[in-house]
């Protein structure tokens, strides 16, 4: 069986890795994301001939951080990179030679993370991605639901706080606003304008510029910690709990899975998010829940993910 290549496109490095048909990633190249439409392509061809070099490969599967058109050949939309409407799949097939097929990055991660990892075998399942935003997908049965137009889910922008903290989408009180790596440096800010001198790690790291507060940073101090942070980090666990329970009304899903930068730090809020999750679904107490669990496939679930699609797709 000849392996694919899954490439994962993000807004600053694009990531392919070769994978067989157990999801094992045997080789990678990376390039950095340029910044136009015609560069990124070459970036991408580029990285994919470095490993065509190396490995007997069959077809490619694109991991993109944007709109896929339901066809799965063009990217209507990508907030950080170059493309709209632009026919991406055929347009690369052409250079490389090779099939193409494109699909958004949270749908590629859970698919992954389906066949190979924590939502292997749910009939329904939600994968949750938290990191600078919150990237979303729903999976029936092994297969995406994309909506009637290709965009859906949007889980990161529904709107938790009336009148909440403004977002970059041009709503405010979205859920990434509140439950995400930016949200744990806004929180940490507030908290530190509100107590001062309540943690002296975080106040030293704001001196001078708030925005020194990282959500990484707030992550790192409230493992060690910091009160502060800690209040922060329970913060994010009350919003992530308040938008699981809304989830599991919509969608009633069999598994959540969490995944992205900030589910690295799992340890301290999953617990936290998953009481706040059980006191807020409706009909708490008389209907099964939804397991909540972390990601198994980290960083690589987007190409793997990729990967298996263009799989099946040359079949
Ligand atoms: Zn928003």
């Amino acid at each position: 069986m000849t392996a694919t290549i899954g490439v994962d496109i993000g807004g600053t490095s694009v990531r392919a890795g070769v994978v067989d048909g157990y999801g094992t990633v045997l080789d990678t190249a990376r390039a950095p994301t340029p910044t136009g439409e015609a560069a990124l392509e070459e970036a991408i061809a580029s990285v994919v001939g470095t490993l065509c070099e190396r490995h007997k490969i069959s077809a490619v599967g694109l991991a993109v951080a944007g709109f896929v058109a339901k066809d799965r050949r063009s990217v209507m939309f990508a907030p950080h990179l170059a493309w709209r409407h632009a026919p991406v799949a055929d347009r690369i097939a052409d250079d490389i030679g090779l099939p193409v097929v494109l699909e958004h990055d949270a749908n590629a991660a859970l698919l992954a993370e389906y066949r190979f990892g924590a939502a292997r075998g749910a009939k329904v399942a939600v994968l949750v991605a938290i990191g600078t935003g919150i990237g979303g997908a729903l999976l029936l049965g092994g297969t995406p639901f994309r909506g009637a137009y290709g965009v859906a889910p949007e889980l990161g922008h529904l709107t938790l706080v009336p009148g909440g903290r403004p977002c970059s989408c041009g709503k405010s009180g979205c859920w990434e606003r509140y439950c995400s790596g930016t949200a744990l440096s806004a929180s940490a800010v507030e908290l530190l304008a509100r107590h001062p001198g309540r943690s002296t790690v975080l106040a030293r790291e704001a001196s001078g510029d708030s925005r020194a507060i990282t959500g990484r940073k707030v992550a790192a101090a409230a493992r060690d910690g910091d009160p502060l942070a800690q209040l922060a980090m329970a913060d994010l666990a009350s919003w992530l709990g308040e938008g699981l329970a809304l989830i599991a009304d919509v969608y009633d899903p069999e598994i959540v899975v969490i995944a992205g930068g900030v589910s690295e730090s799992a340890p301290l809020f999953l617990d936290d998010a998953r009481d706040h999750y059980k006191a807020a679904i409706t009909g708490a107490g008389y209907r099964p829940l939804a397991r909540i669990r972390t990601a198994q496939l980290g960083d690589d679930a987007g190409l793997v993910g990729a990967a298996t699609l263009a799989a099946d797709y040359q079949r």
